[in-house]
């Protein structure tokens, strides 16, 4: 077997059976996996996926960001560049390359979710490498074919109750329609990701505002009309089950302007003319108009700031966006949020879950600030820090100001669907250890580690994402 039963847990054996003990008691609980990318498409469709290196390493830029890290080009791992040649690669190839590499992933979280993966859906006991390749690729090609490995049947089978995918606001959202009317019980839900008609320096962003506006029939020449039609789009996505949106902004930078002057803001902007102080004015801006659109319609906000996206250059401009080469930045948010909070920090009827990649703000900033603020709440660890240790450096340093209340349990926001339920584990593995070192040194009674795990897994976040 490659998965020990014991995996992440504590190393000593007294506080090892503690949490195997609570482990036991939510292993089996639902999935709730309320902020992803996984495709709708997948669910509405429900076609079987076409080859393994597509289902497995195509789509996952953490696979491909190490690959390349070690001199090994997209191309060969059948990724298109946009200058023409596309790369018409044996899949079986694009496998081999990756299983002669796995041995780059050890002590990463890919190779645990990847592991998990092999041992637990397609029953694969022996760690993969170049020798059984071929062997791996035709048992995983095999299990594709099957009924069981359509979307609609891994959603059954890896028990989730609930899956949110990540929507641009012009989107029609033809396929979650397709899955509703289709009948079939899995409950896949849209998230309003407004990033394509906040933020100025975005790729289209005037044609986008353009589309808006004929969508909704608002005249987004004025700032109230531009209001407005984020509003009547905000309404569509929760008539289609949304609970929740999202922003991925460079900063954490929030504004509160006169009503007159966010008008005249908006008219730069719309002009095409606006500088990048003016821009960046403009998404703190939009910011506080969210958050007061979602006092209005309880929409869930999510807040995930500080990634440097495309740091590579010549890798952008042959393969776009996506590519593994986004890399986080300093973040602040004590000052930046403040003119947000000042308005809305205190109105119990805004939940605003804060995401960070600065990892040094847990317990400066974040922990502090959402163990105040009634509205705000702390964010799992994100991306590069969804992790074993990044998790527990989380409740270390998070815990003793923002308690565990604050937090809103666990995020999988993979684009991989098999991964969902190896992640998912990983976390609930974590969080056991963690609370059974607090048992074991007598700072929390076992009855109560039984209760937060369980509100870690499930309870908490239902309540914070109204699902
Ligand atoms: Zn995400």
């Amino acid at each position: 077997m490659i998965l020990d039963a014991n995996r992440l847990f504590p190393a000593d054996s007294e506080t090892r059976s503690i949490a195997g003990r609570l482990y036991e008691t939510i292993q089996g609980l639902p999935i709730i996996s309320p902020h992803g990318h996984t495709d709708p498409r997948w669910f509405a469709e429900n076609e079987a996926f076409a080859n393994p290196a597509a289902l497995l390493i195509q789509p996952d830029h953490y696979i491909f960001r190490m690959l390349y890290s070690q001199g090994i080009s997209l191309e060969s791992l059948g990724i298109s560049p946009f200058d023409g040649v596309a790369a018409s690669v044996d899949p079986k190839e694009v496998w081999r390359i990756f299983a002669k590499n796995y041995y780059l992933f050890r002590g990463t979280p890919t190779r645990l979710w990847l592991d998990y993966s092999f041992e637990n859906q397609f029953g694969l006991t022996k760690r993969l490498s170049s020798e059984n390749a071929d062997e791996y690729y035709e048992i995983i090609a095999k299990r594709l074919e099957t009924p069981e490995f359509r979307p609609r049947a891994l959603y059954e089978q890896f028990n989730i109750e609930v899956l949110s995918t990540t929507d641009s606001p012009l989107d029609t959202l033809e396929y979650h329609k397709a899955i509703r009317k289709s009948g079939w019980r899995g409950r896949i839900l849209p998230t309003f990701r407004p990033d394509s008609l906040v933020d100025a320096d975005y790729i289209g962003f005037l044609d986008n505002i353009q589309k808006l506006g004929q969508i909704t029939g608002e005249d987004i020449g004025t700032w109230k009309g531009y209001l407005n039609a984020l509003r009547n789009r905000r309404a569509f996505f929760k008539s289609m089950g949304a609970t929740a949106t999202d922003q991925g902004h460079p900063t954490a930078l929030t504004a509160d302007l006169d009503p007159n002057v966010a008008a005249s803001l908006y008219a730069r902007i719309l002009s095409g003319r606006s500088v990048p102080e003016e821009q960046e004015l403009f998404r703190a801006q939009m910011l506080t108009e969210m958050a007061g659109m979602s006092v209005e319609d309880g929409l869930t906000m999510q807040l995930h700031p500080g990634s440097v996206r495309n740091h590579n250059r010549h890798l952008y401009e042959r393969f776009g966006r996506d590519k593994g080469a986004d890399i986080p930045s300093p973040t602040e948010y004590v000052r930046a949020l403040q003119p947000l909070l000042n308005r809305y920090g205190n109105d119990q009827r805004l939940t605003f879950i804060l995401f960070t990649l600065d990892e040094t703000t847990f317990s400066r900033e974040l922990a502090p600030l959402a163990g105040h603020y009634p509205s705000l709440k702390l964010g799992p660890p994100w991306w590069f820090h969804d992790s074993p240790e990044g998790m527990m450096r989380f409740r270390d340093q998070a815990t003793e100001t923002a308690g565990f209340y604050n937090t809103v349990g666990f995020n999988d926001d993979t684009r991989a669907l098999l991964s969902i339920p190896a992640r998912h584990d990983v976390a609930r593995r974590i969080d056991c250890a963690f609370l059974a070192r607090l048992v074991a040194e007598h700072r929390l009674d076992e009855d109560e580690a039984f209760e937060v795990i369980q509100d870690l897994t499930v309870n908490l976040v239902r309540k914070a994402y109204k699902l």
